[in-house]
C-alpha cells in the first residue's frame, strides 16, 4: 500500500468517525496533507461527511485550486486547509467542525480551558478567531485565502481554536491526532459549561498541559483510533500499511 492510499483510506475513516462521534453533522470536514508534495492537501468533495468514500477525495492546490475536480463542487471553506498547511509545516491534518458545546464559548468572554487530562491536548487555552474584526459583516464562513490566513494567525503555533458564532478548526501531526484533539475538544467545552455553575474551576496549569501533550503517542492515538473506527463501521489500518 502507497502512502498516499493509506492517507486516503484514513480520511474517509475520519471521517465517519467525526460524524459518528457526533463532531460533524452534515458538516465539516477533515483533511490531510499530501505525503508525496507538502505544497498540496487531500480533501472530500462537498458532501456530508457520514456519506464520504474515497471516489469523494480530491487533491488541491494550497491556494484551494483542483488538480483534477472532475466536476465535483468543492467545500467552500477549504481555504481554511489550505492557509493552515501553509502557515504551519508542522501540521499534517486539519479538521473544521461546527462542534456543538464549544459554539457558547465563542460568543462569550468565558476562555475554554481543559481540566481533564485527556483533554490537555486541546492547548491550555483556546483562542477564538472573530471574522468580524477584519472583515466586518460576512456569512462567517471561511470563503477565500485572506480569511484562512487570518484564522491560521489566531491559531498560531497552538493545536486548536475557536470561530466565532461557527465552529471550531483543529490540526495534528496525523489525520488520528487531529481526530483525537476534535473529539476532546468538544468534551472539555461539554464538561467546562457543567463545571462552571459548580464554583470555581481548577484547571490544568500550563506545564501539565505540556506534558500532557509532550506524551501523547501512537499507543494512545491508535487506541482510541481502533474503536472510534470499528464503531463507526470502518477498519483500523495497520500503521506500518503505508
Ligand atoms: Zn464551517
Amino acid at each position: 500500500m502507497s502512502k498516499l492510499d493509506f492517507v486516503l483510506e484514513e480520511i474517509v475513516t475520519a471521517n465517519r468517525i467525526l460524524a459518528n462521534e457526533g463532531i460533524v453533522d452534515s458538516f465539516g470536514h477533515v483533511s490531510a496533507r499530501h505525503p508525496d508534495n507538502p505544497k498540496h492537501y487531500l480533501l472530500s468533495r462537498a458532501r456530508a461527511p457520514e456519506r464520504i468514500e474515497r471516489a469523494d477525495l480530491v487533491e488541491y492546490k494550497l491556494d484551494g485550486t483542483a488538480i483534477d475536480d472532475g466536476g465535483r463542487a468543492p467545500y467552500m471553506e477549504r481555504f481554511i486547509h489550505g492557509a493552515i498547511y501553509e502557515a504551519r509545516p508542522d501540521v499534517q491534518a486539519v479538521v473544521h467542525n461546527h462542534s456543538p458545546s464549544v459554539i457558547p464559548f465563542g460568543v462569550t468572554p468565558k476562555k475554554l480551558k481543559p481540566f481533564l487530562h485527556m483533554c490537555a491536548n486541546i492547548g491550555h487555552e483556546v483562542p477564538v478567531w472573530d471574522c468580524r474584526t477584519k472583515f466586518g459583516d460576512t456569512t462567517l464562513l471561511v470563503t477565500d485565502m485572506k480569511m484562512g490566513r487570518d484564522l491560521a494567525k489566531t491559531l498560531g503555533a497552538r493545536p486548536s481554536t475557536l470561530m466565532r458564532g461557527h465552529g471550531a478548526t483543529v490540526v495534528g501531526r496525523s489525520v488520528r491526532h487531529a481526530v483525537f484533539i476534535s473529539v476532546y475538544l468538544e468534551l472539555a467545552a461539554k464538561l467546562q459549561m457543567q463545571a462552571m455553575p459548580m464554583g470555581k474551576i481548577k484547571y490544568l496549569s500550563r506545564g501539565e498541559v505540556q506534558q500532557i501533550i509532550d506524551r501523547v503517542n501512537d499507543y494512545t492515538l491508535n487506541r482510541a483510533w481502533e474503536n472510534w473506527a470499528r464503531r463507526a463501521g470502518r477498519e483500523m489500518q495497520p500503521q506500518d500499511a503505508a
